[in-house]
């Protein structure tokens, strides 16, 4: 945005006129003049028929509060001024017993702002100006409208005449029901109320005033005026705006504009009217004109929702010659501002007049179809055009979607955290073993858990959705979720999950195993029985192959959309997959490479977690191994599965990363299974898992630890790597493994890990006499790793920041453990941010930007990557833009989200 515009922010000018003779501000100037003003201002510029009228400037607000609230003392000059001039313009003049001037005064922050003044329209009525203005009119009825409504808001807004804490009904209409009941002994329509009933009410009104605000209401134009402006000043202040900002960081200083304007009268009759449009339609973005309007009104009226507005196109039957000038005025709007503008616009007597624009807000889908079209119309670039795509909305496009009808159709019965986007419906089963079985029945499923942990993940593979009663947007169930892009809610607090019984009570109602239920995940509800779902057109054509969605609209726009962004960006994008089934996924979104392929996922499929139990509960160096060479030809198959998919591009894989008491049994059921299963008596198994027990296992025994322990875990490794290059190599592809060894903070560490690895390469080489290029490089995760990364870099071939648990370690924060009272934390502000979603740049940043300094101040060329779950965050993709990284890693389903906040951040630094 625009900054402050300092050449035409003049010193000691406090008000900025707007019309059709001079106009001193313009677009730019939204710091100085709030965006309804700079509007305004603009819209003048380009000959738009703009009622006149002048902007009081943010700066009088500052002054306000920091004077006591007093005004600067040239303000009232220059407003008279502002005056005269409206007065020329309109040949009205304010207070007039003739020919009176009415204005509206209107609040205006840079973005416009729920919580600050209401409008106030028709302000300079008195007893006096309302008979001028009925008489001048020809039109009692339409004039005395105008003052029973001005009193009505002026008493409401600036008077503070508003419904008291037990009161059911605002008094004013209190005030208009009794009128109605006295005079006509029924409830009948307000536009049937006469001219002497609109006299009655203004006195009744005024009475109500004087009763509740104990002062008379004010007859002089000037008075009633200046109380306005302190009213949208004083109103910058109030708890509503205060609350407000503070939730989308808006600081005080800001301040509000106020704007005063002529105005012009929606109310006369048949031939006039209100309404609000946008040049397209803001929801799928077609080319259309879209909005709505109501005839004879006062645009308070139609987002008022007293009348049913009609859809704009109607106006081309009641009064098409204004309908016409509204379509110029459309296409002149988009061609200046280059953008879709939602505007306001009232017809007096059939003339049309403006009285506000701005950028529209829009879905994702209208977002990229206008970014589409607008280049092809040549009114923007396809830098801009990226750039008008929001990075943390793209998600939306590739969600699955319900029905539209049969969800507005539909009630929800449970809310939770929207986790995983798009819509999912299926029959509900609470353990992963029954879920597999139903789905192998080929029954569509729905896995619901208080909360999930890694012994449910085929149960969460096998299910369309899953959905949990615990945990947040960083639990278990939504991190699995965006990764294998599955539609979660989770958090659903309102579940009342029976493991026992296998129900699900909520809302009133007990649902079995079997029964359907349907989860938005974009939206974060819950409904009952099954709602039919889609594949979205971008999945359907890029992963299901689907021909006929290749063809559409949705899927061209958004390849292009993503063509641009290689063209754009300079950082690359990896995935973090662990199948080669996501990692084919990855690719056709458009990675390229793997940033983190987490080894220890692979040994929960199948049987192989037995034989990881078996390596774990090994007493012997050999019994140990033994186990390992089970598990060797599955990790070999599962990396050859992925060098295959990648087809050339690199792999960084990280060995075995978590404490080892994740692999185990828990319950005293579940060991004596194990025990009977493995030939072990059950009391052993219980006394490792009592001996594997961690305080804090987060800080405990894990990440090269492990490999530092039990050397013969990376050597398995490390074969199962290379022999798996090995047979995808002879295939006649091209294989570049890159070994990733996690949770190092010394460099001696990383060397003796770095010496089993060469060992085995060297060995692996030999026996299947290949030539194999691999490097070997660590994890920056913990802040001494990332404080001696000169040290570090002279082992490490790379570095990939870990940042999940950089930022664990560098907060001294458990993830897991967080959740009873960062959300507190956020309430106060003491971060600003999930710090677990976006990363905090100015804290954990200094050391990935510490990081990045000291190993390339040995190596010049390390390559630099980010693997956490913030590779997936547009914001923090900026930060990692800003430090130089070379690329960043999302989940499969995050990739396109990655490309674009990449591109965007990169196009964002070339500009500055
Ligand atoms: P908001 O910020 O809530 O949109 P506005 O200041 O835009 O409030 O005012 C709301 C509506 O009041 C406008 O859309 C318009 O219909 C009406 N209005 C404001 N100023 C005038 C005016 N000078 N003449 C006629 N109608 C006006
Ligand atoms: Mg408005
Ligand atoms: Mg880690």
């Amino acid at each position: 945005m625009a900054k402050k515009n300092s050449a035409s922010a003049k010193k000691g000018k406090f008000v900025y006129l707007f019309g059709k003779g001079k106009t001193d501000g313009n677009g730019g100037m939204k710091p100085l003049l709030g965006g309804k003003g700079a509007g305004l201002a603009e819209m003048c510029r380009i000959s738009l028929p703009v009622p006149p009228g002048f902007t009081i400037t943010t700066e009088v607000c500052t002054y306000y509060y920091d004077h006591k609230r007093t005004y600067p003392p040239p303000l009232k000059a220059q407003m008279q001024a502002g005056l005269a001039s409206i007065e020329k313009q309109t040949g009205k003049k304010f207070g007039d017993v003739k020919n009176p001037l009415l204005v509206s005064v209107r609040s205006g922050a840079r973005d416009s702002m729920p919580g600050m003044m209401d409008t106030i329209l028709n302000l300079g009525l008195n007893d006096q100006t309302v008979e001028a203005l009925a008489k001048k009119t020809g039109n009692p009825r339409f004039a005395w409208d105008c003052y029973r409504r001005f009193v009505q808001m002026y008493g409401d807004v600036v008077l503070g005449v508003q419904k008291r804490p037990g009161e059911d009904h605002e008094p004013f209409e209190l005030v208009i029901e009794k009128l109605k009941h006295d005079r006509y002994h029924q409830d009948i329509e307000d536009t049937k109320l006469t001219p002497d009933d609109l006299k009655e009410l203004v006195v009744r009104f005024k009475k109500l005033v004087k009763d509740r605000a104990g002062k008379e209401f004010p007859a002089s134009p000037w008075d009633q005026l200046m109380g306005a402006v302190g009213a949208v000043f004083g109103s910058w202040m109030n708890d509503r705006a205060i609350v407000y900002r503070r939730k989308y960081n808006i600081p005080s200083e800001w301040g509000t504009a106020v704007n005063v304007q002529a105005m012009v009268y929606g109310n006369t009759g048949d031939q006039s009217g209100s309404g609000v449009a946008f040049t397209r339609n803001p929801a799928n973005g077609v080319k259309e004109f879209y909005g709505e309007f109501l005839i004879n009104a006062q645009g308070e009226d139609v987002v008022a929702g007293v009348r049913t507005p009609e859809p704009v196109a109607q106006l081309n039957k009641h009064l098409p010659k204004a309908y016409g000038e509204l379509e110029r005025i459309r296409q002149t709007l988009e061609k200046h501002f280059k953008d879709v503008q939602d505007f306001e616009f009232t017809i007096e007597d059939g003339t049309v007049y403006m009285l506000q624009t701005r950028n529209g807000k829009r879905t994702a889908m209208a977002a990229l179809k206008f970014s589409m079209d607008m280049f092809k119309e040549k009114l923007i670039d396809w830098k801009t055009a990226v750039m008008r795509n929001p990075a943390d909305q793209l998600d939306q496009l590739l969600a699955p979607v319900f029905d539209a009808t049969e969800a507005g159709k539909a009630k929800a019965i449970a809310t939770g955290l929207p986790a995983g986007p798009g819509a999912a419906s299926g029959q509900i089963y609470l353990n992963a073993d029954r879920a597999v079985a139903a789905a192998d029945r080929k029954e569509q499923v729905l896995l619901v858990r208080v909360e999930t942990s890694p012994e449910d993940l085929r149960g969460m593979i096998a299910a369309e959705g899953i959905l949990t009663a615990r945990g947040g947007v960083s639990s278990h169930a939504a991190l699995v979720a965006r990764q294998m892009g599955k539609v979660c809610v989770c958090g659903a607090s309102a579940l009342e999950v029976d493991y026992q019984a296998r129900t699900v009570k909520v809302d009133g109602k007990t649902y079995k195993e079997g029964d359907w239920l349907s989860i938005d995940g974009t939206a974060g509800k819950v409904y009952a029985g099954r709602l039919k779902t889609a594949s979205s057109e971008i999945v359907a054509g890029l992963i299901e192959g689907d021909e006929a969605a290749r063809r559409s609209e949705k899927f061209k726009s958004f390849q292009q959309l993503m063509k641009w962004c290689s063209d754009a960006t300079r950082m690359s994008v990896r995935t973090n997959a662990d199948t080669p089934e996501q990692t084919k996924n990855a690719i056709a979104f458009g990675a390229v490479g793997i940033g983190l392929c987490r080894t220890e996922h692979m040994f929960f499929e199948g049987d192989r977690i037995d034989a990881m139990r078996e390596m774990i509960l090994a007493e012997t160096v050999d019994a140990r191994k033994a186990a390992l060479a089970k598990l060797l030809p599955y990790q070999r198959d599962d990396f050859a599965g992925i060098f295959r998919a990648l087809d050339g591009y690199p792999a960084t894989i990280r060995f075995l990363d978590p404490p080892l008491h994740e692999f185990l049994p828990h319950t005293p059921e579940q060991q004596k299974d194990l025990g009977k299963k493995l030939g072990i008596p059950a009391e052993k198994i219980h006394t490792r898992v009592e001996q594997l027990h961690e305080f804090n296992p987060m800080l405990g025994f894990r990440g090269c630890r492990l490999g530092i322990d039990f050397p013969e875990i990376s050597e398995m490794q490390a074969r199962a790597v290379f022999e798996a290059a090995a047979i995808v190599q002879k295939e006649g592809k091209k294989v570049r493994p890159e070994i990733m060894i996690p949770l190092v903070g010394f460099k001696k560490e990383l060397d003796l890990q770095l010496e089993i690895v060469h060992r085995v390469a060297t060995e692996v080489q030999a026996e299947k006499k290949v030539k194999l290029s691999y490097m070997v490089g660590t994890m920056i995760e913990v802040p001494r790793g990332a404080l001696t990364a000169d040290e570090i870099a002279q082992s490490a071939e790379f570095f990939s920041f870990g940042t999940n648990d950089l930022t664990q370690t560098g907060l001294g924060m458990s993830r897991d453990d967080s959740g009873s009272f960062l959300p507190h934390y956020a309430e106060l502000e003491i971060v600003k941010k999930n710090p677990f979603a976006t990363i905090d740049s100015t804290g954990v940043g200094q050391l990935v930007e510490i990081a990045v300094k000291k190993g390339r101040s040995v190596k010049k060329d390390l390559k630099l990557g980010i693997c956490g779950e913030h590779g997936g965050d547009p914001d923090s993709i900026k930060f990692f833009e800003a430090v130089g990284l070379d690329y960043v890693s999302a989940s499969p389903f995050r990739v396109p989200v990655a490309r674009l906040a990449a591109a965007q951040a990169a196009l964002a630094k070339a500009k500055d």
